[in-house]
């Protein structure tokens, strides 16, 4: 058989590159030749069976070659778990190895590791999860890139958008009239108005060749490789997301859905600003327009998929696909919503009614989830009952879950109301409560529609454009209305319609406020929205009651999924805010001991010392109500309230602490005690027992070993004097030394001495009665009266902090410092007071209160109100009524007994220690050495969680798991956790 001309030319330039490659690299292999536009490639199969990829640039003196090689070398540097080539070294050390061609011609050579995978253009496991994976990895690519510079890459690329006036030019040999109109309009746009916002974007070196033959999938979907550096430059950093997206949208038949999840996972990594969002929807048009652009230029056919996903792209409306992208790249998805809410705001009375007459007989209708007054009946019997019930004017809610509707399928519908409706009878005029121009008339026919539509912008005066909808008009009223129209406030624009021509539904108006402009015909607007995606919804139709000032609850809060809440947390609070749990909880009821999950699950609560007497109990709940419905106001009145409670309060306490204040928090009250006792000793210096953690303000943050020695700390101030912890597990004296107590206050007497000889003064001593943060350590009996009387002889006080153990949770006392048989100077109280409300309070001698009224007044806005106070009455009242002190006392024993026995069995378990129902047990790997169980332990309380249970762990190893339920747990909860536990540890032993 005879070789053609081309088939002996590439067989000589095979056997060429075998040479080159042995020469260069010194490997041999098969190679087989591979697609590429600028280079050529092989793929080589060594005699063991490994592979690499062979890569021969075109001859001269490529300055692209040495980018890529320059740019890979990088990235094995900074990002060496990513899925990308890497270079092998070949003659001479270097990754680009020269040799000349017959024709006397430079040509640099390559090898680089092979990877392998499917192309996403033929990988069925493309979808949302594979889209989310190249995010991924290429927000992590292009964040190592952004260090990354090269003078070749600043050289100017055919693709880049920055050449797009020379595209749009191309793009006029596009032979099809269709596609090469679409391609010079959007090239055009660019122009005009895209390249103009990007000048301020953040630029650095991209791969920019996202494109479905370079990216590699796994048979799990995860990006198994990135191929073709050979399109890098130095551009626009979002233009890697729109080359990307351009890929993942091609065959979806929703693409702006299809690119959300590559956007979303993009951003967490690597996140982008609003200007770069916005541009995007244009920038991944630009993209298929080079596309087409390039091939035409090139005498290349059309590509028909780009043709295919452009027109889809094309239908988008651009505003929804806008604010789609938006929100995916964690910004409001309609960023004018805040400068039109807040001139709505601004307008108060400025708005005209909306229908007729006084709206002063206003009725909630008892829909939606919240309320369930449904009662498992279709939404729309649930609407006629509850409307048969209602005298006056009923109004249905923004925001209001119809899931009703859910019923009677799987996947998830539109069920979140965002309009609010005002029911009246058929006829009944609607009037434009502010002027506008009339955008858009129609009728929506379909069964449950909207009847007869009426679309509103306004312009003049607003800070931005909007619209507002009218919809459940009789047809008929709008006949001789205008699409463009001026309507004045107070215009009649159309009136209310029956129910066979406004879907069936009641008469009524439903009215949704507009923040843009998503939908190209008034007949697809929706009212009802999907609750996974409320907050794209509810930006683009906010709650429209400034307009109609409805002076009712026209709002619910719309119960988001927990990935939705967690994402919108992360956008609004600190990251600083921790959540526990691998997989956050979201908890919507309380109940006694246990905590009702969104999903319905119910949770053991074995950790919560702040709701004391139960969650939710109705008796606090009541007092709170009953007050807050009453009066709320601050201590510069005389109220019962508070002289009842401080009253109450001191008898609890030993005589010696006969004064009282109120504050909002256990860190408040103990900034007020150290301002206490500074006032009273003159002292400035604080004694604290390492690892304790004593809140959240500055002055303790000082004062709490936890936080100034743990990450983030800035070390011990000058001030501050930390003794160890009295631990009888693993400190210096242990358990069975009856002279612990003593000899670890020994301790105290020594840092005192260094402190005189230092000329300091001693202000407070600041102790645990139980060590909470230390890891739920109980004190060698004597330490407290020992420690006491050395801070006294040196002119301290003793401030005995019982946030976490006070109010009968020690069981056998109501103070958990009672058990160590002394009185302290100050004791400062928070967490359980007021089972859950805000409430703190400081305890002290009288002639320490004495010494702080130097004439400075104490003002707190919030400390002593009567609501507070009559949660803490409640407190004290439910602890005496419901006899939780002994309660806690034989739970107490019941546990720790319980879990003493485990410890037979579990080697794990080291200690079992604490009072009542403040418990801790100390996990070791071995009782020896006793080698901290952290991982374990962190394995435990996930695992007691799936089975219902929530726990928590403590101590400086973080190897104490912590438990300190409300007093109202039964002994069935106590087996429950005792079970759950033995389970537990031994499936994970
Ligand atoms: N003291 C101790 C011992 C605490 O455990 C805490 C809170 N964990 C505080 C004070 C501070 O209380 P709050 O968080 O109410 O300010």
């Amino acid at each position: 058989m005879m070789l053609g001309a081309e088939d002996s030319r590439a067989t000589e330039e095979a056997k060429e590159a075998e040479r080159w490659l042995a020469d260069a690299f010194g490997l041999r292999g098969k190679l087989e030749p591979l697609p590429g536009a600028h280079d050529r490639n092989f793929k080589v199969t060594a005699a063991d069976g490994s592979r690499s990829l062979f890569t021969i640039h075109p001859p001269g003196s490529d300055p692209r070659a040495e980018l890529q090689a320059a740019a890979l070398h990088h990235l094995e540097q900074h990002a060496p778990a990513l899925p990308l080539p890497r270079l092998f070294l070949g003659r001479g050390g270097t990754p680009l190895v020269v040799v000349r061609d017959t024709a006397g011609l430079e040509r640099r050579l390559r090898l680089t590791t092979w990877l392998d995978g499917t192309v996403w253009a033929e990988a069925p496991q493309r979808g949302p999860q594979a889209a989310a994976a190249l995010g991924r990895l290429l927000a992590r690519l292009d964040r190592s890139l952004a260090a990354f510079h090269h003078p070749a890459a600043t050289q100017p690329h055919a693709w880049d958008f920055a050449n797009a006036a020379a595209r749009r030019d191309d793009a006029a040999l596009i032979a099809a009239p269709e596609r090469r109109a679409a391609a010079q309009e959007i090239l055009h746009r660019f122009l005009l108005e895209v390249a103009p916002r990007l000048s301020n974007l953040p630029r650095q070196v991209i791969h920019g060749d996202a494109n479905d033959r370079n990216i590699l999938l796994d048979p799990a979907g995860e990006v198994s490789g990135l191929l073709d550096f050979g399109a890098m430059v130095e551009t626009w950093r979002v233009n890697e997301l729109a080359v990307a997206a351009a890929t993942v949208a091609i065959g979806a038949d929703d693409p702006i859905a299809a690119i959300l999840p590559l956007v979303e996972a993009y951003c967490v990594e690597n996140p982008i600003g609003a200007v770069e969002a916005d541009v995007l929807f244009d920038l991944i048009l630009t993209r298929y327009a080079v596309g087409m652009a390039l091939a035409a230029r090139q005498s290349r056919a059309q590509p028909e998929e780009t043709w295919a996903v452009l027109t889809a792209m094309r239908a988008q409306n651009r505003a929804l696909a806008t604010a789609r992208l938006r929100r995916a790249a964690g910004h409001e998805p309609v960023p004018e919503r805040r400068a039109i809410e807040n001139w709505i705001l601004k307008q108060g009375g400025g708005f005209g009614p909306v229908l007729p007459g006084s709206l002063e007989n206003l009725a909630l209708l008892p829909l939606g989830a919240d309320r369930d007054d449904t009662r498992g009946r279709p939404f729309r019997a649930a609407l006629h009952a509850a409307l048969a019930g209602i005298e006056g004017t009923a109004v249905g809610r923004y925001g209001e879950d119809r899931s009703i509707y859910d019923a009677q399928t799987g996947a998830e519908r539109r069920t979140i109301h965002h309009a609010i409706d005002i029911y009246a009878p058929a006829g009944t005029p609607v009037l434009a409560p502010l002027p506008g121009r009339i955008a858009m008339i129609g009728n929506d026919t379909s069964s449950d529609g909207f009847g007869g539509i009426i679309v509103l912008e306004h312009e003049a005066g607003t800070p931005h454009r909007f619209w507002t909808f009218y919809g459940h008009l009789a047809p008929g009223s709008l006949a001789d209305r205008t699409t463009g129209a001026v309507v004045a406030q107070g215009d009649a624009l159309g009136r209310l319609g029956l129910p066979e021509e406004n879907g069936n539904w009641p008469p009524h108006l439903h009215m949704q406020l507009m923040t843009a402009l998503c939908f190209d015909r008034a007949e697809a607007i929706i009212g009802l929205s999907l609750r996974s995606a409320w907050d794209l919804w509810e930006s683009i139709f906010p709650n429209p009651n400034g307009i109609l000032g409805l002076r009712i609850e026209t709002a619910a809060i719309v119960a988001r999924d927990p990935e939705s809440l967690l994402r919108l947390r992360r956008q609004t609070t600190s990251p600083a805010l921790t959540l526990s749990y691998d997989t956050p909880l979201k908890i919507v009821q309380g109940e006694g001991a246990y905590l009702i999950a969104q999903d319905g699950r119910r949770y053991l609560d074995m950790v919560n010392n702040v709701c004391q007497v139960g969650h939710a109990h109705p008796r606090v709940v009541e007092a709170i109500a009953q007050q807050a419905a009453r009066l709320n106001t601050n201590t510069r009145y005389l109220h019962d309230n508070l002289v009842e409670y401080t009253r109450r309060l001191t008898r609890l306490l030993p005589p010696e602490l006969s004064t009282v204040f109120l504050v909002n928090s256990g860190s408040e009250a103990n900034d007020l005690a150290l301002r206490l006792a500074k006032a009273h000793t003159g002292g400035t210096d604080v004694m604290v027992l390492d690892h304790a953690y004593h809140g959240n303000l500055s002055s303790l943050i000082e004062i709490s070993p936890r936080k100034f020695d743990g990450k983030g700390g800035t070390g011990r101030p000058r001030h501050v004097w930390v003794t160890e912890m009295p631990d009888l597990y693993r400190g210096r004296f242990r358990y069975g030394d009856a002279e612990a107590g003593a000899r670890y206050a020994e301790k105290i007497a020594t840092l005192l001495r260094d402190m005189s000889g230092l000329n300091r003064r001693l202000a407070a001593f600041f102790v645990e009665p139980i060590l909470g943060s230390g890891g739920q350590l109980v004190l060698p009996d004597g330490y407290l009266k020992a420690a006491c009387e050395e801070i006294r002889a040196a002119g301290g006080v003793c401030i005995i902090d019982e946030v976490q153990t006070g109010f009968g949770r020690a069981g056998s006392h109501f103070w958990a410092f009672e058990t160590q048989g002394v009185v302290p100077d100050i004791v400062t109280l928070g967490k359980p007071i007021g089972n859950g409300h805000p409430i703190g309070a400081v305890a002290c001698r009288p002639e320490i209160a004495a010494a702080f009224a130097s004439g400075m007044g104490y003002f707190n806005s919030f400390g002593g109100n009567p609501v507070s106070a009559a949660a803490g009455l409640a407190v004290l009242d439910i602890i005496r009524d419901e006899r939780l002190m002994p309660h806690a006392e034989a739970m107490g024993r019941y546990l720790r007994d319980g879990l003493t026995k485990l410890a037979e069995r579990h080697a794990l378990i080291g200690d079992v220690r604490g009072l009542g129902l403040f418990i801790g047990v100390e996990l070791v790997r071995d009782r020896e050495t006793l080698e901290p169980a952290d991982t374990e332990l962190k394995a435990i309380i996930e695992a007691v969680k799936a089975e219902g249970i929530l726990l928590s762990s403590e101590g400086p190893h973080r190897n104490v798991l912590k438990i300190k339920p409300p007093l109202v747990i039964a002994k069935r909860d106590c087996d429950f956790l005792l079970q759950t536990l033995d389970a537990v540890m031994a499936r994970l032993a």
